[in-house]
């Protein structure tokens, strides 16, 4: 089935901005680099890469009945207040899982950022104790029943929105979308620079490029510190979401390990110091979970030469400003 063809609620503005960096790119006085903002890519609770995927999986909500959200992920989960904001948006219930994926010694970690404004936007929460991880975990099956049992209909999205049919779509569309804007700006992006976390925004993108008949190479830098799943779940939601194209991937998926800092969540020197340079000559905000990483990446990959002098780079900015307020430690 054509992508165009599968149901989808509109929840952004419309296509995300695309801008080059021109000073990031004078400092490192390598490839050019340019970014595609889905930090901004929305009026719902600050936007972000999730919004773009729940645009599938709210159209199947909607259409199979459901009244409450129900998903998981850590306390500073951006997926989670998307779903929350989602969930406002279209005047369902929310019902979340936070995890304590972190452990962060900023005393309103678990109080600020995120949290606070799935709290806002009227989600309830439920605390549990338990590390990183995309499984099926028995604290969400309970939330689920529970809503269930209290005469709800749940509609389940998994940490990320990534294990789920729809999950890859929303960044298969994302690949359509920069096509046209590279025709409409004359540039063409020989690399891509993508944080992968729970995998189906880099899936997405990989699966979508190869239904246009596209070959670019997609670099995931891997920010779990689990990289031989996080590897796995990439493989396995590109090969899904290309099924579901009427497609079949040829690549294999590339996930950088470098990056990661050693644990979920936490940055290291390597991190912060990308953060600053980003905002410091661009006053490009990113976070110390995932794009901050994924800075860290592009920085070191152009200098070092494993990104070309002469190609065009594009960083994929997918959102989690909201986690810097549970940061103040170190940033
Ligand atoms: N960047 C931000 C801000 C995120 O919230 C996430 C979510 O996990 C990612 C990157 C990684 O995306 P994905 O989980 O689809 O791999």
């Amino acid at each position: 089935m054509a992508l165009a063809d599968h149901p989808r609620i509109p929840l952004t503005f419309g296509p995300s901005p695309l801008h080059p960096l021109d000073r990031l790119t004078a400092h490192l006085g390598g490839a050019r680099i340019w970014a595609k903002r889905e930090d901004c890519n929305s009026g719902l609770a600050f936007g972000g890469n999730k919004v773009r995927k729940l645009e599938y999986l709210a159209a199947d909500a909607v259409a199979t009945g459901c009244d409450t959200l129900v998903s998981i992920g850590g306390v500073q989960s951006n997926h989670t207040r998307s779903v929350a904001a989602v969930a406002a948006y279209l005047g369902l219930k929310c019902a979340l899982v936070q995890e304590s994926w972190v452990d962060w010694p900023d005393s309103v970690y678990d109080k600020v950022g995120n949290v606070q404004l799935s709290r806002l936007l009227g989600a309830t929460s439920r605390f549990v104790k338990a590390g990183f991880g995309i499984g099926i975990k028995e604290s969400y099956q309970q939330v689920l029943t529970e809503v269930d049992l209290a005469g709800g209909k749940p509609y389940p999205i998994p940490a990320g929105a990534s294990d789920h049919p729809l999950g890859g779509l929303g960044f298969a569309r994302w690949a359509a979308e920069l096509l046209e804007q590279e025709r409409a700006a004359g540039v063409r992006f020989d690399t891509v620079v993508v944080a992968t976390g729970t995998g189906s925004t880099q899936a997405g993108m990989v699966a979508g490029f190869a239904a246009l008949g596209e070959r670019r190479r997609v670099i995931g830098v891997d920010i779990t510190a689990k990289p031989v799943e996080t590897l796995a779940a990439v493989r396995r939601i590109a090969h899904r979401t290309a099924t579901l194209l009427d497609t079949e991937i040829t690549d294999d998926v590339i996930l950088d390990e470098r990056y990661h800092a050693g644990t979920y969540g936490i940055p290291d020197e390597e991190t912060l110091s990308a953060m600053r340079l980003a905002a410091r000559t661009e006053a490009l905000i990113t976070d110390p979970v995932y794009e901050g990483k994924s800075m860290a990446a592009l920085i070191d990959l152009v200098g070092t030469g494993e990104i070309a002098r002469t190609d065009t780079v594009l960083f994929a900015h997918l959102g989690g400003q909201p986690a810097l307020n549970g940061y103040s430690a170190v940033v």
